[in-house]
């Protein structure tokens, strides 16, 4: 019997498959560079290879899956397929799901709460059909101001009734791609509203080869995150991961994502980082970033850190045990 899964970090916009988002670019007359469908899947999918680094990756991202998925039809559907094929491919029965709102509203054309209730009825739909435990979470992003940032945690408030459980900061700013400790205090009183309303929070932050483990300790020091996405610059310094230790903070680990954007060089170094976290006693969990632009999904992550002697199944057992626990969801 397989075992059911958990993913705590998953992108609507990198999780619908080709198939659906070209049948709802065609249903809304979106103007697409290509009329054949296979150049549409090469187009919205990377590849080692294509994607050299994080920002090829979320370019992918901003120009052609979010714009697709801007409408509240667009993203009712995009939810409620991301939450069946989790389900349907990997039996993963629990699944917070992220996006910006933001991102979604074509720069405001649209009105926010259209799109956000949208996606609460694409989960409610899901939810209903797989019995799967869902929430959302909105990404702040790093390139939005912090005007529009505040908007975003309102919304999460607004609707924290409804099963929007956190927010989480992502995005990159061109050359800025890494969250650095000078311009983390920019984000803390956001990140205090939020946690003062009992929303959870997480944070994009130590994902990038080059840099080091200031950006995720000044996040953990002045954000106060619950659990953090990626992280593995961590793994490279002791003081980070005692105090990740120490501060109870969860790495939500995307093992092929890190391949893909060369965060890390390959399996060894995959390896070692997953290691030196389980000696150090850092808590993680395992998640697929965007199945479908990184070709992979839940059972495929799972397969990868067990037959590249990455984790042992009793150890994969331990981080999904740590998943249900640090889930955002309430139990
Ligand atoms: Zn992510």
């Amino acid at each position: 019997m397989p075992r059911d899964l958990i993913d705590l970090h998953i992108h609507v916009g990198g999780a619908v498959a080709p198939h659906i988002l070209w049948s709802i670019a065609h249903q809304q007359g979106f103007k697409l560079p290509v009329k054949n469908y296979f150049d549409f899947v090469e187009l919205i999918t990377s590849r080692p290879g294509k994607v050299g680094s994080l920002e090829d990756y979320l370019k992918i991202l901003h120009t052609w899956t979010e714009k697709i998925q801007s409408s509240p039809s667009a993203i009712e559907r995009s939810v409620y397929e991301v939450i069946g094929k989790e389900y349907r491919g990997s039996r993963v029965t629990q699944i917070e799901l992220r996006f910006n709102p933001m991102k979604r509203n074509l720069n405001s054309e649209l009105d926010l709460d259209h799109i956000i209730h949208a996606a609460l009825r694409g989960m409610d739909r899901a939810t209903l059909e797989y019995g799967v435990k869902v929430g959302l979470i909105f990404c702040l992003a790093r390139e939005f101001d912090h005007a529009l940032n505040s908007i975003l945690v309102e919304k999460a408030i607004k609707y924290r009734t409804r099963g929007v459980y956190g927010i989480d900061l992502a995005g990159t700013e061109k050359n800025a791609l890494e969250l650095r400790p000078e311009v983390v205090p920019q984000y803390e009183d956001l990140f205090e509203r939020a946690r003062r309303a009992g929303l959870k929070c997480t944070v994009h932050t130590g994902e990038t080869k080059g840099t080091g483990a200031e950006g995720v300790m000044a996040v953990v020091e002045r954000l106060k995150p619950h659990r953090i996405g990626h992280g593995i610059r961590a793994a490279y310094d002791e003081a980070a991961m005692k105090l990740l230790r120490e501060r109870d903070v969860v790495l939500e680990l995307c093992p092929t994502s890190n391949l893909h954007t060369q965060a890390v060089e390959g399996l060894d170094e995959l390896r070692h980082i997953v290691q030196t976290f389980w000696d150090r006693r850092v808590k993680f969990t395992i998640n697929t970033d965007g199945p479908y632009l990184l070709e992979t999904d839940m059972r495929r992550e799972i397969e990868l850190v067990e037959k590249n002697a990455i984790l042992t199944p009793e150890q994969v057992d331990q981080t999904l045990a740590w998943a249900r626990q640090y889930s955002f969801i309430p139990a």
